[in-house]
């Protein structure tokens, strides 16, 4: 029987550390940290391209009317 304490990662490892609050091995807790980073990455890439003009050219604005 398994003891109810023993946590195991998505990948089948067991997780010894009892402070471990992800349930993720330290292995696959980095792979989700890069896949976490790679997401907003792309959302911020994606985000500029749909909206990035509009607001350099509203930042411009802003700037024009500072400078009048
Ligand atoms: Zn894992």
């Amino acid at each position: 029987m398994r003891n109810k304490t023993e946590r195991v990662c998505l990948c089948g490892r067991i997780i010894i550390d009892p402070k471990n609050k992800t349930g993720l091995c330290p292995k696959c807790e980095k792979t989700a940290e890069n896949v976490l980073t790679f997401t907003s990455l792309a959302a911020l890439g994606f985000w500029a391209k749909k909206y990035g003009p509009k607001v350099i050219k509203g930042v411009g604005n802003i700037i024009k009317s500072l400078k009048k």
